[in-house]
């Protein structure tokens, strides 16, 4: 496609140009506002912040032993993380703990939970 604008160069950009929308090469680009193609950074893109995706989807059993390796019992752990225990015991059985628990439980068990990467 050919630049609207000087017509010689390859159009691989899109710029609005005095209320107009053309298609245009990469140094017409310039002369007005660049628009990014449609969706390109929008969509498709990850989320910034720790998503749901990224806890270990094993966290259940990894808090479960790493609890047990430090002799805590679920009223210690939560007392120490100032939690009740009946929302660790939900977590242990599979509940999605909130990020800021998921945190808590990380420094007080010495693990990782969140940050979790798939192969
Ligand atoms: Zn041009």
């Amino acid at each position: 496609m050919e630049c609207e604008l000087c017509g010689r160069s390859n159009a691989g950009a899109k710029a609005e140009v005095e209320g107009t929308l053309l298609n245009v090469c990469e140094s017409c680009a310039r002369l007005g506002r660049r628009i990014d193609p449609i969706g390109f950074g929008v969509s498709e893109k990850r989320p910034k912040n720790v998503s749901v995706s990224s806890m270990n989807p094993e966290f259940a059993s990894v808090i479960i032993n790493a609890r047990k390796k430090s002799g805590l019992s679920l009223e210690g752990l939560g007392k120490r993380i100032s939690e009740k225990a009946s929302v660790l015991e939900r977590v242990e059985k599979g509940m999605r703990p909130t990020d800021s628990l998921a945190r808590k439980l990380e420094k007080a068990l010495k693990i990782k939970l969140l940050g979790y990467e798939e192969d």
